[in-house]
Parts: structure tokens; C-alpha cells; sequence
């Protein structure tokens, strides 16, 4: 959790005010935003509030702020489906932060949103039949109370505050600086260093091409290769249809249908036909590095494709970075930190000023917030997930939870539709609670982890899912990660099938 001011005013918190709302949002980060989107166009008369422990919106656009921070997908899809995005498709968090602040500014969304307003712990009454929020305002450390019908957990997958740094042997020993890119110094010099990047994911695959040139000389040091997919950065139909003066509300949408569309026949070949799409990524690094570049040691992974996410390297600059002399790629293990850098299990030294940690997130769960449902305190981990957004024996909660291998937002703007559905049919139902319940065929449901490791196996999640709720191996009890199939079942799907309890 933060720091909060230090003169924090000793209150009696039972004592104090509760502002209430039928629906209260947690980040404005571009889920919240887009939940508070939904939520105005489609409950029109619903009173929100979003509350933002970061001092402005835009939640992971706003936290990362190493070199060159951009999107590793495009913005056509990553973008709402209701706001053309007009860009190249690979975006910067600038860029990102800009259309973001359109959204807010066009539908009047900015009244809604409390900035450096954290929540620390939230209760359920079924008496009372509301959410009560403990809230700690940042910048002056006051405490506030909140109250709502319904929560929506807006607040991403991972702590803002510090990331993930491994501990390796001599850390200490280390003469030149260790950063984590998502705690990055703005007044970090970098100019006469050499550094080392652990780490070969979309973080340093973007850090990379931004710092070669800049510093001394910098290498990507990886344990196993990631797949990388390159191409220009432009989309050659959006291009098309601006020629043709098609209005932009159009060919956000055409281009969209037209990137899902070759994503899914990607998923589909990553099963069917593994070796061949394998073999057409690694030609699209050899086309940049060259037949003498070890493309087999360095950019050739062991798992097949799409079980990890594919970052996308516009104009393939990392690899020009390294093709150019500026970067180089080192695939060995680490032994332990020596003064001057890093000893490596094969028995060299790399030598380095500054050492980038680009190993990660911590996993949060909820955004650190102590839960309480009807007094007792609930652990996520005990619960199932109804089709990945909301849980048993938790009443009247949502939380969004992306894709990994489609971008984040297209479920985060489905769900938000599935909301205010959910929220229209309490109404219609005169309930003014909503739980999931495991019906009796579902009693005997074999349980399995939130995200199996044979669909999705990042680091992060395999670290913390143990503190994640489960999913079970039928509808509506899975947690499927799969857009195409999402977008058939979850606007279909039936909310009087009793796996939901309405009262
Ligand atoms: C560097 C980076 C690049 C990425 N690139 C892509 C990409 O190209 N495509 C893609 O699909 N995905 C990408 N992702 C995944 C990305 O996190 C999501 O796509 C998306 O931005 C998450 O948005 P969000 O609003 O759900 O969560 P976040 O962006 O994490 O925002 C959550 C907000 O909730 C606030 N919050 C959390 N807890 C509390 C609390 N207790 N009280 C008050 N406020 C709270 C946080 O301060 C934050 O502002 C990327 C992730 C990272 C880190």
C-alpha cells in the first residue's frame, strides 16, 4: 500500500461520513474508464464514482515510464470498440494517456473520478445489502468512507508500487545501479553505461531499441528466448480505407474484425500447425539478422507458440539494434552479482554500470484490499470464478480481467457490458443482490487453477495463483481466456440458470 501523509487525523472511522453510489469503480486505468463509459451510456441513471489511488488516470500508461513504453499490441483492438483510435497501431503510453484523456473529456467522465483516494479494506452486508469502503486520501491522509451497491474491480493484475525483482546471489556486491523498469528514475543518466537488461519479454524487447544508441552499449540477457513477431508499424487496410475517406467509425471497426480475425487463424495454426508458425516467426527475425546470427540459441523457444504472449516488434527495431552493432543478446543463466556485473553459469562476466530488472510484476490480488463478506474475512483463493468475473459467496462484485493473447480492453469492454446487463436484470428482478452459487450438478466439479498452465504459463501468474480463485471444467464455471469463444457465450448467457442467486 502507499505512504500516506503523516499527520493522519485520529478519527473514530465508525464515526465517520459514508458517501454512497449504486455502483462504485476501483482504477482509472483503461478498464475503470471504460466501465465508467459503459455505465453512463447504458444505466444512464446510475450514480458512480471511481476511485484512483494514483494521483491521475491511466493506471499502467501512467506507472510505466522506462524508455520507449509503448503498447505490444495494437490499438485497434486495444483501443475501445467505442472510440476510433486514428494512430499507427502500436501506440507510446503517450499516446495511449492522450486518447484516454479524450474519453474522459468528451463524456464529461473526470467528475466521477477521485484521485490519490486508495481503498484499503471493503465489507459486505447482507443486511444492509451494501458494499462499505475504508478509503485513505492520499495527499492529506484523511480517511473517508465509502458505500455502494456494487463493487467493480477495475484495479488490473499487478501491485503499481514496486515490480518484480528476483533474488540473486551478491545482489549487494554490485557496484553500479540495479532499476526495476517500473519503478524507472526520470533523472537516471544512462549515457556513458553499459547495461545489461535481464529479462526478454515485451519490457525489454521495447527498452532495448530505445536505450541502443544511447548508451554505451546495452545486452539482453535471457534465460530461454521469447517469440517475437515484426512488421511495420502501419496497417495497411486502415491506410486503404482512409484513402477511400471512409469515416473512422468504420474503419475502426473493420480493422478491428480484420485483426481478430488473423489473430484467431494465429491461435488456431499455434495448435494445428506449430512447426510451420514457428518457422515463419524465426524467418522474420532472420530477415533482419541475417543467416549467420544464431537465430536457433537466441530467438528459438522451447514452448510452442501463443503459450506465451507474442510481442509485436514494430520495424523490428530491436532487432536492428542488435544487427547495428548497438545490442547484443545473451541467452545463459545467472550465477551471482560480482561487482563489476554479472557472472553467468557458462563462466563469463557481463559487465555492466546498470542492471535492468525486466523480470516482471507481483501478482496483487483485489488491489490489496482487505476483504469482509458479512464479517468474515474472505480469501479469493477459496472461491470460483462464474465465467471469470464474478465469484461464489461473494455478493454483487465484478473484476475485470483481461486477455493475455487479445488485448486486455476487448474484455474489459465486454464485461462492462455484462455489468450493466447484470445490473438491468437485478432491476428487473427487484434483487438487489447477486451471488454465485454452485448448483447441486456442479457440487462434484473437479476444481482447477484460475489460468491452467498448458493455456497461459507466464511467470507472474504461475507465482500467485494459488492466491486466485478457481474455475471449474464447465460453463458458466470457466475462466476460458479466450476472446472468440467470450464473445458467443457471455452476451448470451443465461442469468436465470441458477448458478446465480438473485435476491
Ligand atoms: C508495460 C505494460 C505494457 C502492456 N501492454 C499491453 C498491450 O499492449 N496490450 C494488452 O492487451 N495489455 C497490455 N498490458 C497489460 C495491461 O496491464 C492491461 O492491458 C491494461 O492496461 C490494464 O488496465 P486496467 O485498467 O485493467 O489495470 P491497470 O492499468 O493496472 O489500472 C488499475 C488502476 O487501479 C488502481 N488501483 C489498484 N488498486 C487500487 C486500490 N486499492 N485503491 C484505488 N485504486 C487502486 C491503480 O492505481 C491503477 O491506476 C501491458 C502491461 C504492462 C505493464
Amino acid at each position: 500500500m502507499a505512504e500516506i501523509a503523516e499527520s493522519t487525523p485520529r478519527v473514530n472511522p465508525d464515526a465517520l461520513p459514508v458517501e454512497h453510489f449504486d455502483v462504485l469503480i476501483v482504477g482509472a486505468g483503461i478498464s475503470g474508464v471504460g466501465g465508467a463509459w459503459h455505465l453512463q451510456h447504458h444505466r444512464p441513471g446510475t450514480s458512480y464514482v471511481i476511485l484512483e489511488s494514483q494521483a491521475d488516470f491511466g493506471g499502467t500508461w501512467r506507472t510505466h515510464r522506462y524508455p520507449g513504453i509503448r503498447s505490444d499490441s495494437d490499438l485497434y483492438t486495444f483501443g475501445y470498440g467505442f472510440k476510433p483510435w486514428t494512430g499507427a497501431p502500436i501506440a507510446t503510453a503517450e499516446e495511449i494517456l492522450k486518447y484516454m484523456d479524450e474519453v474522459i473529456e468528451e463524456n464529461d467522465l473526470g467528475r466521477h473520478i477521485r484521485y490519490r483516494h486508495e481503498i484499503q479494506a471493503a465489507r459486505w452486508s447482507s443486511e444492509d445489502r451494501r458494499w462499505t469502503l475504508d478509503v485513505v486520501q492520499l495527499d492529506t491522509g484523511e480517511r473517508r468512507r465509502f458505500s455502494c451497491g456494487f463493487l467493480w474491480m477495475c484495479q488490473g493484475y499487478y501491485r503499481h508500487s514496486e515490480g518484480y525483482t528476483p533474488e540473486w546471489p551478491g545482489m549487494e556486491d554490485f557496484a553500479g545501479r540495479i532499476v526495476h523498469p517500473q519503478t524507472w528514475p526520470q533523472d537516471l543518466d544512462y549515457s556513458d553505461m553499459r547495461v545489461a537488461v535481464i529479462g526478454s519479454g515485451a519490457t525489454a524487447a521495447t527498452l532495448i531499441p530505445a536505450m541502443a544508441g544511447k548508451c554505451r552499449y546495452i545486452t539482453m540477457l535471457q534465460r530461454t528466448p521469447t517469440y517475437f513477431v515484426t512488421g511495420r508499424n502501419a496497417n495497411a487496410l486502415a491506410d486503404m480505407l482512409r484513402e477511400l475517406e471512409i469515416k473512422e467509425e468504420w474503419i475502426h471497426e473493420i480493422v478491428r474484425r480484420k485483426i481478430l480475425f488473423d489473430q484467431q487463424n494465429i491461435v488456431r495454426r499455434s495448435f494445428e500447425e506449430p512447426d510451420k508458425l514457428r518457422a515463419e516467426l524465426l524467418d522474420g527475425v532472420r530477415a533482419i539478422l541475417g543467416d549467420d546470427f544464431d537465430i536457433q540459441k537466441h530467438f528459438s523457444p522451447g514452448y510452442r507458440p501463443w503459450h506465451q504472449r507474442i510481442a509485436f516488434i514494430p520495424d523490428g527495431d530491436l532487432f536492428k539494434a542488435v544487427r547495428d552493432g548497438h545490442a547484443s543478446v545473451v541467452t545463459d543463466e545467472i550465477d551471482r552479482f560480482v561487482p563489476q556485473g554479472i557472472l553467468l553459469k557458462s563462466g563469463e562476466v557481463l559487465e555492466a554500470d546498470l542492471i535492468v530488472t525486466a523480470t516482471g510484476f507481483n501478482l496483487n490480488v483485489l488491489g490489496d484490499i482487505d476483504f469482509t463478506v458479512d464479517g468474515k474475512p474472505l480469501d479469493f483463493a477459496d472461491t470460483v470464478t462464474w465465467r471469470g468475473a464474478l465469484f461464489t459467496g461473494v455478493p454483487n462484485l465484478a473484476w475485470v480481467f483481461g486477455y493475455f493473447r487479445a488485448s486486455w480492453t476487448l474484455r474489459a469492454d465486454m464485461l462492462a457490458e455484462f455489468v450493466c446487463r447484470l445490473l438491468d436484470h437485478m432491476d428487473a428482478r427487484g434483487a438487489t443482490r447477486v451471488v454465485p452459487e454452485l448448483r447441486d450438478q456442479d457440487a462434484d466439479m473437479p476444481l482447477l487453477p484460475w489460468v491452467t498452465e498448458e493455456n497461459f504459463n507466464p511467470g507472474y501468474l504461475q507465482r500467485g495463483m494459488a492466491l486466485l480463485p478457481k474455475q471449474g471444467d464447465r460453463p458458466p464455471w470457466q475462466h476460458s481466456q479466450d476472446y472468440w469463444r467470450d464473445k458467443e457465450e457471455l452476451p448470451a448467457a443465461d442469468l436465470d440458470d441458477g448458478s446465480l442467486r438473485f435476491d
